[in-house]
């Protein structure tokens, strides 16, 4: 067993530490430190080297996570990001946001003996950055370009992930985006204070750099139908995600100051990057002053409560109908959410909104807990004359998101569903049933998570490759 490592008896787990919380609410910037090189290289010595990693095992991408930690924790780091870059496209993304708890981290076997789990993301993120300081990480160089060309639909993670992979062989790549700016929901959702928007831009401007085009305030359907598409490229990569949010049927639902949890977190992010946003510069969509209720418990919810508080709301609340122990979103986030001052009210259901053209009140029906329903969870129902009211002047929805309807928005009506409104593809290729048009990401799960996007993403680079290869073949043949 290499010297270096199994030291979690004598070494306490321990993170990056967190910026002040007066600190932290008073801008939007990463709450997280970095850690220093003597810090990485202590705690990835904590690594037990386990015969069969579980960590690498519960990571979407399968990170080949111990010998990442050795390498580190030996010093060897320019191998340790080789190796972390060698399976994975955004590292330093996914070391900074994707539910460890849920995943690496939470499977690791020294956490499971109690002595606190190795931190893996942090550690992540920490191999990526020193690799961007050191100047590492150069774009592609393509010797042979090769004839063939891709067409993407969407530059979120899936989308960014799969260009990468298919520039890397040599193909023509060009992504398509209805947005200003490329880097989906890492740009437009994620709030900077979990993800700083520089560490997406260098990562658009590689992929620029690398030969990759970006063609920006493009929406397919609107400015060409996807047929059109399918005649200037070889093979079409969607990955447009999913953006239609999930309503609430009650009464009072068409008063002002109720918004959507996207359009929310899309004014204060264009805020963020210095853009104008007439709704956010005339107070709509600012919570600064105000009483705000959010309604949800995903990892969406807590991005909204946060960037309220970052606002300076006077009082932000999450109404949420399970308890803390059923709450879909990630415990972590929950925490930072809690100690920022947001007030959780748990076991709680909106039944009307209330007020003289906009929002005032919220009346509130009290929720018991039930036997776990098909997600696992533990079912919501309504306590009888349970009412009570919640004084509110603007209140957030966040309660998920569904795809939109491709087929009709691409003017495509033969491109194939699933009843989740999902896009149907064969499981082994990624290919819907339009030939050599493939998915990926959010559009073919549902919300998911980045490092799901990013695995997608890759799966479909290599699936389009095959498809190409096939396709060069029998046209050869036919000339
Ligand atoms: C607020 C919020 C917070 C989140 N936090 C986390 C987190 O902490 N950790 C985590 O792992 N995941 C998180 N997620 C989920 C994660 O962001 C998504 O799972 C991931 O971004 C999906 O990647 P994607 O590439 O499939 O789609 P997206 O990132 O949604 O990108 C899709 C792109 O397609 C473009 N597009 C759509 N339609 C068209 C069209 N017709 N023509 C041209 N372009 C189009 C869009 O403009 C967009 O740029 C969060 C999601 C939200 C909403
Ligand atoms: S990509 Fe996510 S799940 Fe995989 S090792 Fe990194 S932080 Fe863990």
């Amino acid at each position: 067993m290499p010297k270096k490592m199994l030291k979690f008896v004598d070494i306490d787990k321990e993170n990056p530490s967190k910026r002040e919380v007066v600190s932290r609410k008073e801008d939007f910037n990463e709450i997280y430190k970095e850690f220093i090189n003597a810090k990485a290289k202590e705690q990835s010595s904590r690594c037990s080297q386990c015969g069969v990693p579980f960590c690498q095992v519960h990571c979407p991408l399968g990170n080949n996570i111990p010998d990442w930690l050795k390498l580190t924790a030996e010093g060897r780091l320019l191998e340790a990001y080789e190796l972390s870059q060698s399976t994975n496209n955004m590292p330093e993304v996914c070391g900074r946001i994707c539910p460890q708890d849920r995943l690496c981290e939470g499977n690791c076997v020294i956490e499971q003996s109690g002595h606190g789990t190795v931190t893996i993301g942090s550690i992540e993120k920490y191999i990526t950055e020193n690799a961007w300081e050191k100047g590492w990480i150069k774009p592609i160089k393509i010797k042979n370009e090769k004839k063939q060309s891709i067409g993407i639909v969407g530059a979120g993670p899936a989308g960014l992930a799969a260009a990468e992979e298919l520039r890397k062989l040599g193909y023509k790549v060009s992504i398509y985006d209805r947005y200003d700016r490329p880097g989906g929901l890492l740009i437009y959702g994620i709030p900077n204070f979990k993800l700083e928007k520089y560490v997406v831009e260098r990562r658009t401007k590689l992929l620029r750099e690398s030969g990759i085009k970006f063609i920006q305030n493009f929406e397919v359907g609107r400015d060409q139908t996807l047929d059109q598409l399918r005649k200037k490229h070889d093979a079409i990569l969607i990955a447009t995600g999913v953006y239609k949010a999930r309503q609430i049927e009650i009464p009072g639902n068409d008063l002002k100051n109720i918004f959507p949890a996207m359009e929310f977190l899309t004014a204060s992010n264009k805020k963020g990057l210095g853009d104008k946003v007439s709704l956010f510069d005339d107070g709509t969509l600012n919570a600064e002053g105000k009483d705000v209720v959010v309604i949800g418990g995903g990892d969406t919810a807590m991005d909204c409560v946060r960037t309220a508080v970052r606002q300076n709301a006077k009082s932000v609340k999450c109404l949420y109908r399970r308890d803390k122990a059923n709450m879909p979103g990630s415990a972590r986030e929950v925490a930072n959410a809690e100690e920022e001052g947001v007030e959780f009210v748990w076991l709680s259901s909106p039944k009307e909104f209330l007020g003289e053209n906009k929002i005032e009140k919220i009346i509130v029906d009290k929720i018991k807990l039930g036997k776990p329903d098909e997600s696992g969870r533990r079912k919501p129902d309504i306590q009888e004359n349970s009412e009570f009211d919640i004084k509110t002047d603007m209140v957030i929805k966040s309660l998920g998101f569904d795809p939109e309807n491709l087929p009709k928005l691409f003017n495509s009506v033969e491109l194939q569903i699933t009843k989740w409104g999902t896009l149907k593809t064969n499981f082994d290729t990624m290919e819907t049933n339009l030939s050599g048009v493939f998915a990926a990401g959010d559009i073919i799960r549902g919300a998911s998570l980045v490092v799901w996007a990013i695995k997608d993403g890759r799966d479909a680079a290599t699936s389009i490759k095959k498809f190409l290869e096939k396709k060069e073949i029998s046209e050869k043949k036919v000339a």
